[in-house]
């Protein structure tokens, strides 16, 4: 192995940069030329390729974004697209390719393995959505930044004795809506892997009230759904003041926590190593505070489960 590429796919995720950071500079730490790629997939079919060298990601570590930048590629969905990045790869003179992003970029990873081309994957996704690792890059920084709105909100629904619904990332995924529910005191989580009941919620609404809180916060995952229309039935079923907040893009940005900058470190000197073994169609994750691989066919097989303990502490602690 001499020659590694790496990008960035999908939704971008802070803590990206330090695993692109972590890639490249232990690539060169052990003998290798890297080339960045711009735009994930895209770059790599358009052969948009550039050599990085140990300054190019020199002052990233705490930026969030990707330098590489991040794009959605339908294109590599196909086999001609693929068979033109896979040309691209060669031309250049690559050996092997790190991919760092979700599941649908892990399915293009597993593509270019099952072509020959070994292939290793790193979890940059704010979503936690993959099963076979603990935590994926970006979640804990996503995770600070909702606290932070929790806490901001939570102020001015007290002066006001509201109900706040603040709606947050994660597509089919309740893993942000969840855990920050948990950390920001919520009352109520709604996330698509559990059900729900309005009327339930309503009287634990005006339970609340009765018994002397001044607000309620209600976490609601953007995969159920319709934060507005929840405010006018809360506020209509219980005639308590309701809002709705839909937190949006602010969850995507930022400085990437100390957490997030150290998984991504691990990850992406993890990620190396296996090229540098002769490994291939790997993804890179963390289990039981250990960074682990495991084969991406495996590892995207995993159904993912709902923390059930967790689900239940929220409502417990919210009596
Ligand atoms: P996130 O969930 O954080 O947005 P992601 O990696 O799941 O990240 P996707 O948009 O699903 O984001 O995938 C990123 C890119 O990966 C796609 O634009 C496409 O180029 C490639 N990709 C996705 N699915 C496949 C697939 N089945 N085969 C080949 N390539 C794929």
């Amino acid at each position: 192995m001499k020659t590694i590429a790496v990008l960035t796919s999908g939704g971008d995720a802070p803590g990206m940069n330090a695993a692109v950071r972590a890639v490249v500079r232990s690539g060169i730490y052990n003998g290798c030329k890297v080339f960045g790629v711009n735009r994930g997939y895209r770059g790599l079919i358009d052969g948009d390729l550039f050599e990085m060298d140990l300054s190019s990601v020199g002052d990233i570590i705490h930026r969030g974004g990707t330098i590489l930048k991040s794009a959605r590629c339908l294109e590599f969905k196909t086999e001609e697209g693929r068979a033109k990045a896979l040309n691209v790869l060669k031309v250049f003179g690559i050996d092997g390719l790190v991919v760092i992003g979700g599941d649908g970029s892990f399915q293009g990873a597993q593509k270019v393995s099952e072509m020959g081309f070994p292939a290793i994957g790193i979890p940059g996704t704010i979503d936690n959505d993959l099963a076979y690792t603990d935590y994926t890059i970006g979640f804990d920084t996503t995770l600070n930044t909702v606290i932070d709105a929790i806490s901001k909100i939570r102020d001015t629904s007290s002066s006001h004795e509201r109900v706040s619904i603040i709606e947050v990332m994660g597509r089919h995924c309740g893993d942000i809506a969840l855990y920050s529910g948990l950390a920001g005191g919520a009352e109520v989580i709604i996330i698509p892997e559990a059900e729900y009941n309005e009327d339930e919620i309503c009287k634990k609404l005006i339970q609340s009230k009765n018994r002397g809180k001044k607000h309620s916060i209600i976490m609601l995952a953007e995969g159920v759904g319709g934060a507005q229309e929840l405010s006018e039935k809360i506020k209509e079923k219980t005639g308590i003041e309701s809002r709705a907040t839909i937190l949006g893009h602010i969850q995507r940005g930022g400085s990437p926590s100390a957490f997030d900058r150290i998984i991504a470190s691990q990850m992406g000197a993890k990620a190396v190593e296996l090229l540098l073994e002769g490994k291939s169609s790997r993804v890179v994750g963390i289990k039981n505070n250990e960074i682990i691989d495991m084969d991406i066919h495996e590892a995207l097989a995993i159904e993912r489960k709902l923390n059930t303990d967790i689900y239940k502490l929220v409502d417990v602690l919210s009596i």
